[in-house]
């Protein structure tokens, strides 16, 4: 028998508000000392009385908005009731009846292996509500003996539920990753899977394929996955288990499960509690909540681009591949910085006349992504070297590839020169070897490229009867290659126009060198 798996995602993020949900205490995730942004609030000391955190019920709303959910006009915070030693009122203060957002969807690529930017295959995720709550502290557990930390208890928790739409391990995936790129975009987490500041857990069931019936089948919850890829083994792992249960005629059993990243196995932790065993009933301390329109429309206002947004806009005004345009979503300095290039580019493209053709336009771009995507960031993979503090500065974006490599190109390069840089191999002034070469030097002094080019003596040559004069002596001593290209071996005019290249240090323009060794060849006798 055939089963479709069924999968529902519940995704709890931190909020990087500036203090914690309640109370005034700091919401830093960085804190390493224990026990010290706490206070009466957040440790739950009788006669305390919470205060709810604008810019978090704000972001919350941000959120909801940006996934298309409705947003009430009426909310409010309810008790959670539980006993655990992470947990110091007894209760969690959550949302339950009247969450702030509901009824949204995230459109992700259906396919298993689609790109992400392709129009075909999109799937609607429908994501049934986003609510606030606050999380909880954290349990250091030793050999013999547990310690906790409440500098987390009370940080702005908001939970994000699916409606059971997924079907497959990386579709889950897919939408944890979209997820996360919308939380960055939106500047409301950091959303870092590994710190534990976006944290999945997966609903997974099976039902017959292909029958009318509707109705889902058992569920079992898992827990504890740190990362994208967790969360796609720990998926399959429980299909494959959940599968053979079924095929044996046998049941599954709804429960909580963790899953064991180093075994790579799914652990029962507990059977599944009910709702109604957290008792929950409406926060006495805190008024519930009426959102206005206004709010919204305010909170709208600022939602910015949205990666999908800027995928589709990235290939319209740029043409650039799907791969291509893949890099620079996930990298938004980089992104801002090759924007920035262009936008230079496009001063300089007016300039000329007769006003270049949108060819050369989609040209110059596609040379300009080309050298960032390839060329300068194999230098910043490579680089070891930390730039001088006063030049970080006029480097603005925060995410980069990783903190060195962000550092690196601070400032060094600036969007002017590099755009510079890639006029003059546009106009032919260097040719390609001499331009990684430039790019290498502005790399690591900072220095413009036409400054370094003039320095350095490395200015293309295109004059022919300059170029003519290497051409013959080349020709004359390779005898044997040229005889070679007379019998028609295409590698024996390479290897010529590559001995005139080196010859002038790589400074030669390879077009006109090619053809003049096909002239000068063809009249080989007269040499
Ligand atoms: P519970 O009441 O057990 O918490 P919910 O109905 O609130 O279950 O759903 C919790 C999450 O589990 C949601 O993301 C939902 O999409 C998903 N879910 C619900 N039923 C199923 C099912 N049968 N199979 C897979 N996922 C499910
Ligand atoms: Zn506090
Ligand atoms: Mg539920």
């Amino acid at each position: 028998m055939k089963y479709q798996p069924i999968i529902g995602l519940e995704i709890h993020v931190e909020l990087n508000t500036r203090s914690k949900m309640f109370c005034d205490c700091l919401n830093n995730p960085n804190e390493c000392h224990p026990n010290v942004n706490i206070c009466p609030i957040c440790t739950a000391q009788p006669g305390t009385l919470p205060v709810i955190n604008k810019e978090a019920v704000r972001k919350t709303i941000k959120t909801g908005l940006a996934l298309n959910c409705q947003i009430p006009e009426y909310s409010k915070f309810e008790r959670k009731n539980y006993f655990y030693p992470d947990l110091p009122k007894g209760y969690q203060i959550s949302q339950y009846a009247a969450p702030f957002c509901k009824n949204g969807f995230l459109e992700i690529n259906g396919s298993p292996e689609g790109k992400p930017s392709a129009s075909n295959g999109v799937k609607k995720i429908r994501i049934r509500e986003v609510h606030l709550e606050e999380d909880t502290g954290s349990l250091i557990h030793e050999k013999n003996y547990s310690l906790v930390d409440f500098n987390r208890a009370g940080i702005p928790l908001m939970e994000l539920v699916t409606e059971p739409d997924l079907r497959s391990a990386k579709e889950a995936r897919k939408f944890a990753e979209e997820l996360q790129l919308i939380l960055r975009y939106l500047n409301v987490s950091n959303a870092d899977m590994e710190k534990g500041e976006m944290r999945v857990e997966a609903n997974i069931s099976l039902r017959e394929s292909g029958i009318k019936n509707k109705e889902l089948g058992t569920k079992v919850e898992i827990k504890n996955l740190n990362s994208f890829k967790a969360l796609e083994k720990a998926i399959d792992y429980e299909i494959e288990r959940q599968s053979k249960l079924l095929a044996l005629g046998e049941k599954v059993i709804q429960e909580t499960k963790g899953w064991d990243d180093v075994k790579g196995v799914t652990i029962s932790q507990r059977e599944k509690e009910e709702s109604q065993d957290y008792r929950y009933f409406p926060e006495p301390d805190l008024p519930s909540l009426s959102i206005s329109q206004n709010l919204i429309d305010e909170i709208k206002s600022e939602i910015p681009e949205l990666p999908q947004q800027k995928r589709e806009r990235f290939k319209k005004e740029y043409n650039l591949s799907a791969q291509e345009i893949e890099i620079f979503i996930q990298a938004r300095a980089l992104s801002n910085y090759f924007e920035k290039a262009i936008s230079e580019l496009g001063q300089w493209l007016k300039e000329i006349k007769p006003e270049p053709k949108k060819e050369s336009y989609f040209h110059l771009i596609k040379v300009c992504s080309n050298y960032l995507l390839t060329d300068l960031r194999g230098l910043l993979k490579g680089a070891s070297v930390r730039p001088p503090k006063f030049l970080k500065k006029t480097w603005e974006g925060k995410d980069f590839f990783t903190p060195l490599e962000k550092e690196s190109l601070t400032g060094l390069i600036t969007p002017e020169n590099f755009a510079e840089f890639i006029i003059l191999i546009y106009e032919g002034k260097i040719s390609s070897p001499i331009a990684k070469m430039v790019l290498t030097e502005m790399f690591s002094t900072g220095a413009d490229p036409s400054h370094i080019i003039e320095e350095k003596g490395l200015v293309q040559i295109t004059d022919e009867s300059a170029l003519e004069k290497i051409v013959k002596e080349v020709i004359l001593r390779n005898q044997k290659a040229v005889q070679d290209f007379k019998k028609g071996k295409a590698n024996a005019l390479q290897f010529l126009i590559g001995q005139v290249i080196q010859e002038t240090g790589g400074k030669a323009n390879p077009d006109i060198v090619h053809n003049l060794l096909n002239k000068l060849m063809a009249t080989a006798g007269n040499v």
